[in-house]
């Protein structure tokens, strides 16, 4: 990797400030945990730096409080599942800059670890603020960022920070930009995308990019809606991104220019309305009625997916296939999701509803790589430089 990780620094005795992503979903209105797949994926990092011989000081948002407190997105409960988890105490100080929480990490001893409150609390992290984030700095020896989902974000705890320390990457920032970066460098072809989810006009980049990198692409969920368009046929009251049918257009004589093969779903699962339990059928793609919508893709386009999938050496995929959420309409994520996990290729899961999806499927195990950077996925999937990667120390 061109960046400097952790494993490039001697930290006996040194005191690390590490921005993680503990921006975990809480039970609806509550301050409980419901899934604590972030915090565990920061674990190997904190516990390579406290086996060295470092102290470790955590801060990372948790929420949008908008710069002012926000005592409902206050980290004691973070704090307290950290400790269950490393099964070491976890120290909690109730700021993120300031007195009081110089006072309390300089306390702290090689081997201990201790939570800072929510970065965003203060409006100078999302502004990205100089004083804030000398402030932050002003805790530690040495920054480490291994906060993959808010790489995207310039903000003064992903980049200030990182212009007023040593600066090294993580070992799950390290871990994500090797797997993102192999699908774009250099992956064991052929090379599969997988591209589903709500819209097409979330996805032009990365569309844009894969057309010319990959041998072949797979089209599912509502984007499909407007490429089907494209291609002449007519959606019902899907999701259709009237404004983007030339760009679908556009992208099918790349692929076709390029030699990349395109999978469009052959059929499709329609419904009158997206509820669970609706009235739906399965349907032809030119058959869509009207007054009808896409909902999912239907089983001969999933057994052509099927079909495809274990020649390829690669797959990328960022999207559901159809309306995951609402059964039945879940079928063409599920079925994609066992192609993919076992497909024999290097899997890549970008976006977070797709790593939602196959993680409730019980199959994140069985993948490569399930990213956890919903948005940073999709940047750097797109080649975009993430100006939290940028702003680290060159190797
Ligand atoms: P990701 O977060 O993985 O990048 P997106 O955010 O692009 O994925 O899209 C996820 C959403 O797409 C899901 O909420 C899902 O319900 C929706 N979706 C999938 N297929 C359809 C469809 N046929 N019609 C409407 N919405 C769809
Ligand atoms: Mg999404």
């Amino acid at each position: 990797m061109s960046k400097k990780t952790i494993n490039d620094i001697d930290w006996n005795g040194k005191r690390a400030l590490v921005r993680v992503d503990f921006n975990v979903p809480m039970e609806r209105g509550t301050n409980v945990i419901s899934d604590d797949v972030r915090i565990r994926a920061a674990l190997p990092t904190i516990q390579h730096l406290t086996s060295n011989g470092a102290s470790v000081v955590l801060c990372t948002h948790l929420g949008r409080p908008g710069g002012k407190v926000d005592p409902a997105l206050e980290l004691q409960t973070v704090a307290k599942r950290l400790s269950e988890l490393l099964e070491a105490p976890v120290g909690y100080v109730h700021d993120c800059v300031g007195a009081i929480a110089l006072e309390q990490v300089e306390a702290l001893k090689p081997g201990e670890v201790m939570l800072l409150e929510n970065v965003r609390f203060y409006p100078g992290e999302e502004a990205n603020d100089v004083e804030f984030a000398k402030g932050l700095a002003a805790l530690a020896d040495v920054y480490v960022n291994d906060a993959f989902g808010t790489a995207h974000r310039a903000h003064a705890s992903t980049d200030g920070v990182a212009h007023q320390l040593p600066a090294v990457a993580g070992l799950l920032l390290e871990r994500e930009l090797e797997m993102l970066g192999g699908v774009l460098e250099n992956p064991e072809r052929p090379l599969g995308a997988i591209f589903g989810g709500a819209k097409v006009s979330d996805k032009v980049k990365v569309l844009e990019r894969l057309v010319s990198q990959a041998d072949a692409i797979f089209i599912g969920g509502g984007m499909a809606a407007t490429f089907l368009k494209a291609q002449g046929h007519n959606v019902g009251t899907s999701l259709l991104e009237e404004e983007m049918v030339g760009f679908c257009g556009q992208i099918l004589e790349k692929a076709e220019a390029n030699g990349v093969a395109v999978y469009l779903p052959d059929d499709v699962t329609v419904t009158k309305n997206l509820e669970s339990g609706a009235e739906s059928k399965k349907v032809p793609v030119d058959q869509v009625p009207d007054g009808w919508m896409i909902a999912d893709i239907g089983p001969a386009a999933i057994d052509t997916f099927l079909s495809h999938l274990p020649d390829m050496g690669t797959i990328v995929w960022n999207g559901p296939m159809g309306v995951f959420e609402i059964y039945p309409f879940d079928k063409g994520t599920e079925a994609v999701a066992k192609g993919v996990a076992f497909s024999g290729a290097v899997t890549v899961i970008g976006g977070g509803s797709t790593a939602e999806a196959v993680d409730l499927l019980g199959l994140a195990e069985e993948m490569t790589h399930v990213s956890t950077g919903g948005g940073a996925s999709l940047e750097f999937l797109e080649g975009k430089v993430l100006p939290g990667v940028a702003a680290l120390d060159d190797a």
